[in-house]
């Protein structure tokens, strides 16, 4: 591991200004994803800005019924948290599905969403790999690219997005608050990833010295009729080969509304517009579920290894509709 400096921030202003200042500095909260890479020397910053004395673990209802949730709230606290469980179950679900215990217990919802990829090359240090340092060549693209992605890739990238908390979150129009050296901004998280295309070093649209503060979950009444599943190697802990988070509205047997997005196939958490339009207004079943499910993967292009994908998360999404078709 390569020295660093190591700064304790007190307030947000001093993370921000500590951020701001350092090119290569990383905030510490969890340390789940940064103390890894930076154990296989893939992370190499010259400044680490611990934020666990901020104050921003807590999760409260806003007056128009949203939900706020702090930057350091625990996954596992945000999976137990009874609002969340009670409103949001396939936020929970996603949550209890990723890591292990000892994991959730550390990691961060901040850190959840910047969380990197799982792509092999990219954590070996030795491998070309253009996120890792750009320029540098894919060696997933013509190696053995089984976990990759099947939609929003490049010809300079195709690593999945590894999170399963942020799939939810996209299907719920998530919104991240994050507070930078101008002041604070809120970012639809349809805009805060982008896709890999020419580069792929850069993930989100956070400026330099952009702390996240807090995701807040607009209210959605029907996220209550809502699942999450994901297909992996290991049940125990792995990440998504394919996962869905889907919530559903109906109307008796009518699907007046959907959201729907999906894990361990895109580049980033993958919201499908295109499924939800194939459900509205239809016959909630198996036949109207399949149609939309192949709607959803309508532009996948798969690699030598990975076109199993594409059946997998059809398959995935039709079974998560099917499970919140039938919940009451
Ligand atoms: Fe690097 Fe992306 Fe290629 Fe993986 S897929 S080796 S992360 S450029």
């Amino acid at each position: 591991m390569h020295p660093f400096e190591f700064h304790a921030a007190a307030t947000e202003d001093e993370a921000v200004a500590l951020l701001a200042s350092h090119e290569n500095a990383r905030l510490l909260a969890g340390g789940t994803t940064l103390v890894d890479l930076m154990k296989h020397d893939v992370e190499r910053p010259g400044h680490v800005v611990d934020i666990n004395a901020l104050a921003l673990a807590d999760v409260t209802e806003q007056s128009d019924g949203s939900l706020r949730i702090g930057a350091l709230v625990r996954n596992s606290d945000l999976a137990h948290h009874p609002l969340v469980r009670e409103r949001l179950p396939m936020l929970s679900q996603a949550l209890l599905a990723g890591a292990s215990g000892q994991l959730r217990n550390m990691a961060t919802t901040g850190g959840n969403l910047l969380q990197r990829t799982r792509c092999y090359y990219f954590r070996d240090a030795a491998s070309p790999c253009n996120k890792r340092e750009p320029g540098a060549g894919c060696a997933a693209l013509h190696g053995f690219n089984r976990i990759h992605a099947i939609l929003g890739g490049s010809e300079h990238c195709i690593a999945t997005h590894p999170s399963d908390m942020a799939v939810p979150l996209a299907a719920l129009d998530a919104v991240v608050r994050v507070r930078g050296p101008k002041g604070e901004r809120a970012i639809p998280i349809a805009e805060f990833y982008v896709l890999p295309g020419d580069r792929p070093e850069r993930e989100t649209t956070l400026a330099r010295g952009e702390l996240i503060t807090a995701v807040d979950i607009p209210a959605t009444p029907f996220a209550t009729r809502s699942v999450y599943i994901k297909v992996r190697d290991r049940a125990s802990y792995a990440f998504a080969l394919a996962s869905a988070a889907v919530a559903l509205e109906l109307d008796g047997k009518t699907i007046r509304d959907a959201r729907i997005a999906l894990g361990g196939v895109g580049t980033v958490p993958w919201r499908s517009r295109e499924a939800e339009q194939a459900l509205r207004g239809q016959k909630a079943g198996g036949e109207t579920y399949m149609r939309a499910a192949v709607a959803a993967l309508e532009g996948a292009a798969p690699h030598e290894h990975n076109a199993f994908k594409i059946e997998l998360a059809r398959r995935t999404l039709a079974r998560a509709l099917a499970r919140a078709g039938e919940l009451s």
